[in-house]
Parts: C-alpha cells; sequence; structure tokens
C-alpha cells in the first residue's frame, strides 16, 4: 500500500512551536521529533518504495509562502531551504538584500513588515547579527526559522548532523563527538554543542587556545587543544571551518600551522576508530580542516549531510508552520 499526503497524518500532538530560532531550549523529545519526521520526508525525497507519486514530493504546504531573507553567503543552507519548501508544495521568494529599499534607509523591520503584509506564512533568515531570528519573530506573525544567525545558532545544521550521525551509528547517548577548529566563532559548534549534549553525546572541543576556550567547560563540554591526543576516544569528528569573516585578529600563524597541527588527514585517520565518522558542516577548505582524500573517503559522510539537510528542513518547515491535513 503506498503512502500519500492523506494518510501522512498530523504534525506530532507533543510538538507546540511555532519557529525555530535555536536548538538551545528544545528538549531531547522536541529534537527526536524532529529527527523522526526529516527520516519520513528522507524517504519521500529518496524514492523509497511505499510513497505515492514518486516524484520526491508530498505536498503538505501546497498554497502556503516561505520567504528566503539571506544577508550573508549561503550555498546548501539557502538552496535546501528552498528545495524543502517546494517539495512540501510551498511557494518560495527569494529576498536579494543588496538590490532592496534596506540600501535606501528602510529598516530591517519594516521591509520584513512589508513582506509579511504580502501574506508570506514562514521567513527563513540568516543574518550576520546574533538574535535575528529572535527580533523578527517578536515582531512579526509568520513563522521563523533561523537559517544562522551570526556565530550565535544554526538549528538545522545542528539537526541534519545529528541526524548523519544517528543514522550511522542508531543513537546519540553514549558516543564522544569531537567538534574541530574554529570553536569561538561558530555557529554550528552552538547549535551543535546543545543538541548532542541534550541527547547524551559526550563532547569534546578541539582546536587552538585561541579559539577554544576553558570556558566552554562550564557546557558540560572537554577541551583539547590536541587533536593527536584525542584521535582514538572519538566516535565522531565534526571538522568546522575556520570562520575568517568573523575574526576580528589573526587567531594563529599560518593556516599551513593550523592544519598541521589540525587537519585531518590519512596519518591522523589511521589512528582513529575503525569505524569514526567524518563530518563537516561546509563549505570545506579541502587542505585546511581536512585532505581531499578524507573528505571523500569511506569514512566520510559529507554529503549524506546535505541530502539530510533537506530532510530535515521539510520537518522543521512542516512542524513549525504545523499545518495538519
Ligand atoms: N555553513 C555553515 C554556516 O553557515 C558553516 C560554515 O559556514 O562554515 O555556519
Amino acid at each position: 500500500m503506498s503512502v500519500g499526503i492523506s494518510d501522512w497524518g498530523g504534525v506530532p500532538a507533543s510538538w507546540n512551536r511555532r519557529h525555530l530560532l535555536g536548538i538551545e531550549g528544545l528538549s531531547a523529545d522536541e529534537i527526536t521529533l524532529i529527527l523522526e519526521q526529516a527520516e519520513r520526508f528522507r524517504a519521500v525525497l529518496m524514492r523509497d518504495k511505499g510513497y505515492e507519486n514518486n516524484d520526491r514530493k508530498i505536498p503538505l504546504l501546497a498554497g502556503k509562502t516561505c520567504v528566503n531573507l539571506f544577508f550573508e553567503n549561503s550555498t546548501r543552507t539557502k538552496t535546501s531551504f528552498s528545495l524543502a519548501a517546494r517539495r512540501l508544495g510551498m511557494d518560495v521568494v527569494d529576498f536579494s538584500a543588496s538590490t532592496s529599499s534596506l540600501s535606501k534607509g528602510e529598516t530591517f523591520i519594516d521591509t520584513v513588515k512589508n513582506l509579511e503584509a504580502m501574506q508570506v506564512d514562514a521567513i527563513v533568515v540568516r543574518h550576520s547579527c546574533p538574535g535575528t531570528a529572535m527580533l523578527l519573530a517578536e515582531n512579526i506573525r509568520a513563522n521563523v526559522l533561523n537559517a544562522g544567525d551570526g556565530a550565535h545558532e544554526h538549528p538545522t545544521q545542528a539537526l541534519l548532523d545529528i541526524l548523519t550521525i544517528r543514522q550511522r551509528f542508531g543513537r546519540i547517548a553514549g558516543l564522544t563527538v569531537a567538534l574541530v577548529g574554529d570553536i569561538a566563532h561558530s555557529r554550528t559548534a552552538r547549535s551543535n554543542i546543545w543538541g548532542l549534549k541534550t541527547l547524551g553525546a559526550n563532547v569534546i572541543l578541539c582546536g587552538p587556545s585561541t579559539l577554544v576556550s576553558r570556558h566552554w567547560e562550564s557546557l558540560g563540554v572537554s577541551v583539547s587543544y590536541s587533536l593527536d591526543k584525542i584521535l582514538d576516544r572519538v566516535d565522531v569528528f565534526n571538522l568546522l571551518r575556520i570562520q575568517f569573516e568573523r575574526q576580528v585578529i589573526r587567531p594563529f600563524p599560518s593556516t599551513r600551522e593550523y592544519s598541521h597541527l589540525y587537519g585531518m588527514d590519512a596519518g591522523r585517520l589511521s589512528r582513529t576508530k575503525s569505524d569514526v565518522l567524518i563530518i563537516a558542516p561546509g563549505p570545506i577548505n579541502r587542505g585546511l580542516e581536512v585532505t581531499p582524500d578524507v573528505a571523500d573517503g569511506q569514512h566520510s559522510a559529507i554529503l549524506d549531510q546535505v541530502t539530510n539537510g533537506v530532510a530535515v528542513r521539510m520537518a522543521a518547515l512542516w512542524m513549525c508552520i504545523n499545518e495538519k491535513k
């Protein structure tokens, strides 16, 4: 029997959030609900048998409109939010900040209120200012999904990372996950820490002391300044990009030195667990945080993460808009 829109079911009764602003504050049950819905949407995307039409679409949100409001560059997040909305049958509008009336002096909130007056249902926002998504949610009626606010949070990135880990290991609790690199400026790191800790993983932050402060330990994570020392006790390495665009001062003398000390290469990989998983939020800088052979090798799930990104964003849109059919 095929499963289609009529027997998809409603948003789980225990989900009652209109916005996805961050992972901080979500319960383990809420995170798990999103992951479970994302698995179902992934099956539609992958044309797994059992789904009607077999066209990678399930128009649960037909007639609704989503605006992509990106004030920072994006490849994966913007494209996959657009695709996710379209797979759910939504109309999608891409807002171009640089050619808008913002450059004529209109305030951010006025711009968004004008967009909302056009009767949009959801706004996906990325901005360099921490708190932008929260500000929007407090000022407009539409559902707000945070696609990255400065170095603060990137909730859908963490959810897709966690989904990828869960697919590989079947669990999160008890795993040791190392976030390696520019913790100080990474919104991916923050969202991952909240999500992984809430689901019971052990989290190690690893990088140079200029990018990983001991203050992070107050969040219940451990800190290591040596990648070599933790290689054999980690299940998942999440290799974070050096966020040059957010750094005010250079945090290390040279990128060559950084990759020598913190880059994941074949030599280091050979000293990890045999079933180690390598993930990275992208964009990856080949040769800096990870060498090409490792990025493209059998332990890497970097492209699975991208597939999961569409599924997670479908789940987040559907659950926040909370349209029960
Ligand atoms: N794409 C992720 C972000 O927007 C990670 C990165 O840019 O390094 O935060």
